[in-house]
């Protein structure tokens, strides 16, 4: 009888294995949740990296230094599957989620299994969204699963309706016309327009690998123990109560990294950088953007998977410079295809005003420059993250989504939320300097005060008793409850 109670003694710890999708924006994501839950001692958490991603975050982060404080926490890695030279960029996701279902989920599964006669039992699993073995994992096991679905709850609920859309016949598009209404949105009707919906639904061919994954998922993720989602409730109530009609245990705990910034704040920690980047970010840009005036710099950057031609990198570069706006450029290695280091054979009016009015970058400390007095609009590809980066921060975008949920988020930021400007299809240098014009000074007014106000909101959520902080206490009591 006294092991029966040494091993009730050891299920009696909370132990979540967190998993995320091997890309920035969950890794990001993921890092910053494991790290809120680590605040609470008697959690203990486990985060399953792949070896490329734990190699680069080692490599451009003090991420080692600054999880050593938390005896509670550990990283695990796992291969991913990819020959070393793959990019793992937004061409190779459909790869790069085929590698961990062949290559890393059979090691995921023996590591759960394994791990219920370990010391430290699992006793919680959290992991991507896409991540549809996962269920049958955690049900094996016996193990409660929660999916994270880092990306917005507005483009997974577009996801989820790709089954109606088809049925409807909606998709795949019957005729050119991209800016037909949709109507199998469930609330979304009267705004959503084709060029709106997902970057997959263009897609000719329905039987598209990407377009069979998003309906898995869709049937898996309702079956958890509940949804974790970066968002808030002033900001996506309407999508999040069509959800709690599929799955009532829905997580609204975002922005996360104003989740992550308050918690410190008032348990008077150190307010450390968290970057979990996974490039090394040029710090030297704060400088710059310190003697820039307030307000005046546009921040443009196209995330960690979008690429652009060479010929679109010309036209936004003309873009930028016509507009004499002052601008902080990230160029992230490899984001431009088809162009070598010394390619850039920029004529000179571009390269003087650049030095005049720009500041480039390979990789930018994002949250400190959005953060940062001069910052006055972003121009962004409407990656989640971003998203809620800029919101929290008060910034107004211009939007030029690249793929997946970014074309739906590009729409609810122009004609929802009213926070920006939609440029999504177009990519010419006299559309992007009169965007550029248009939201850095004639409806600059407007547009900043509108993202005040959602800026205010976003921080009241994370707020104490604000709804996104009551969904992560919600989630910690929970974890703390669920045994095995
Ligand atoms: N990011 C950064 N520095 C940069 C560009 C991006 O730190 O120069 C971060 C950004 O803050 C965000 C993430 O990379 O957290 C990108 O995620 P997002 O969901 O916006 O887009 P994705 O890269 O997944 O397309």
């Amino acid at each position: 009888s006294i092991r029966v109670q040494e091993i009730k003694l050891r299920m009696s710890v909370p132990h979540v294995l967190i998993f995320p999708l091997p890309l920035q924006g969950p890794v990001n994501c993921m890092l910053k949740l494991a790290e809120l839950l680590c605040l609470n001692q008697d959690i203990h958490v486990t985060f399953l990296n792949t070896e490329h991603i734990q190699q680069r975050l080692l490599n451009c982060t003090d991420v080692q230094i600054r999880f050593e404080k938390y005896p509670n926490f550990k990283f695990l890695t796992v291969p991913d599957g990819l020959p070393e030279d793959n990019p793992r960029n937004g061409d190779q996701i459909r790869k790069i989620i085929e590698g961990i279902e062949e290559v890393s989920s059979p090691l995921f599964r023996e590591m759960v299994t394994c791990a219920s006669t370990t010391e430290k039992p699992l006793t919680c699993l959290i992991v991507d969204g896409i991540f549809t073995f996962a269920l049958d994992v955690a049900q094996q096991a016996g193990i409660p699963l929660l999916y994270f679905d880092t990306i917005s709850p507005c483009g997974l609920w577009t996801y989820l309706s790709v089954p109606k859309l088809i049925e409807a016949g909606e998709i795949p598009f019957k005729g050119n016309d991209l800016d037909a209404l949709v109507n199998s949105v469930p609330g979304m009707e009267g705004f959503m327009r084709r060029r709106d919906l997902p970057s997959f639904c263009r897609a000719p061919n329905l039987d598209s690998r990407i377009i069979q994954l998003v309906i898995k998922e869709g049937k898996h993720i309702v079956q958890a123990q509940g949804l974790i989602f970066n968002t808030f409730e002033a900001l996506e109530g309407s999508i999040l109560s069509q959800f709690r009609a599929l799955c009532p245990n829905i997580y609204t705990i975002g922005p996360l990294h104003s989740q992550m910034k308050a918690k410190l704040a008032s348990q008077c920690l150190p307010k450390t950088a968290t970057s979990n980047s996974l490039w090394k970010e040029d710090m030297s840009c704060m400088d710059w953007l310190d003697e820039q005036p307030n307000k005046s710099v546009l921040f443009v950057s196209i995330g960690s998977l979008a690429t652009m031609s060479k010929a679109q990198f010309f036209e936004f570069w003309y873009g930028l410079v016509n507009s004499k706006t002052r601008f902080l450029w990230v160029q992230r290695p490899g984001s431009i295809t088809s162009l070598e280091e010394d390619d850039i054979n920029a004529p000179r009016e571009l390269s003087e005003s650049t030095k005049e009015r720009g500041c480039i970058v390979s990789w930018a400390p994002q949250e400190e420059v959005l953060a940062h007095p001069s910052i006055g609009g972003f121009l962004t590809h409407s990656g989640w993250n971003s998203t809620l980066e800029s919101i929290a921060e008060g910034v107004p975008m211009i939007c030029w989504p690249y793929f997946v949920d970014q074309q739906v988020n590009s729409r609810h930021i122009g004609e929802v939320w009213k926070l920006g400007l939609d440029m999504k299809d177009v990519c010419d240098r006299v559309t992007i300097e009169r965007m550029v014009r248009e939201l850095m000074e004639v409806r600059k007014i407007e547009f900043l005060e509108r993202a005040k106000q959602m800026s205010n909101l976003a921080i009241a959520s994370v707020g104490e008793g604000g709804s996104s902080y009551q969904g992560l206490d919600r989630l910690i009591e929970d974890i703390r409850l669920m045994k095995i």
